[in-house]
């Protein structure tokens, strides 16, 4: 069984972003990038299938420009068996991104598609949907546990009233939440056997995808500033302060 998992290159989960000047975006200019965590997770969740005899091969694949290949690298460290990298310079929106992931679905038959359930750049939380309505796969989003035996992927995830339990007819399109698994650390021997395995690039053209965004950014602001707290002598004045001041009483 072939398992695809999809790796996004992001900024690093303990960068704090700053908004560029114009408000047009986040300042990415020198940031440490990293792959988004809950794709971390995915490459890790597919790893074990393979560990397991489950699954016979894991492909991770990337859009993006070519410093996705590092990205890329790390999924192979982790224990991908080969990655594809899809060149695009452009801004690549969760539908163009989705569309591009079908191509690679209808070249390489894969089983199971694992995603992460969200980017943390875009916080989007789209891509897996549009991509199992595209490829009109099954799919379970935010999984906790994914089993897979007889053709069918159980997995379990958490919803608002408690656990609800999916069972799905493979080929099936799982997104992943963090509760699923904690990814291995990377060392740096597995780093360097990475740099043997394979990676392989294809284009947007080649896969026939038009990736021109259809949403446009109007603007991006920082969150309004906290104002600084008071320290009260003691439970009657907090009273009056919330009576008189906050207005909450
Ligand atoms: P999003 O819908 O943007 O929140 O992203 C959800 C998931 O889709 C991510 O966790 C990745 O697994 C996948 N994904 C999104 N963008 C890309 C990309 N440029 N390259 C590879 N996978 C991606």
């Amino acid at each position: 069984m072939k398992v695809l998992v999809a790796v996004k290159r992001v900024v690093d989960y303990n960068v704090k972003v700053r908004i560029k000047s114009d408000g047009t975006g986040v300042d990415v200019a020198n940031v440490k990038m990293a792959m988004n965590p809950f794709d971390e997770i995915a490459v890790e969740a597919a790893v074990r299938l393979k560990e397991a005899g489950v699954a016979s091969e894991v492909i991770a694949v990337s859009c993006g420009t070519a410093q996705s290949q590092e990205t890329l690298r790390t999924a192979l460290a982790i224990g991908a068996d080969r990655a594809i990298l899809i060149d695009s310079a452009g801004e690549l929106q969760p539908l163009a991104v989705a569309k591009l992931l079908k191509g690679v679905v209808d070249q390489e038959q894969p089983q199971l598609v694992i995603l992460g359930k969200q980017a943390i750049d875009d916080d989007a939380n789209q891509t897996g949907q549009m991509l199992a309505a595209l490829t009109e796969m099954p799919q379970a989003t935010f999984a906790s546990n994914i089993t897979v035996a007889d053709g069918k992927a159980i997995v379990a995830r958490e919803v608002d009233g408690g656990m609800e339990v999916l069972s799905l007819t493979l080929p099936a399109v799982v997104t992943t939440d963090l509760r699923l698994n904690e990814p291995r650390y990377v060392t740096l021997p597995n780093l360097m056997k990475a740099k043997k395995k394979p990676l392989t690039s294809t284009t947007p053209e080649a896969l026939g995808v038009d990736v021109q965004p259809r949403l446009i950014t109007l603007k991006v602001a920082e969150p309004p500033k906290r104002t600084a707290g008071m320290r009260v002598p003691d439970v009657s004045a907090l009273v009056e302060k919330l009576k008189t001041d906050a207005k909450v009483l």
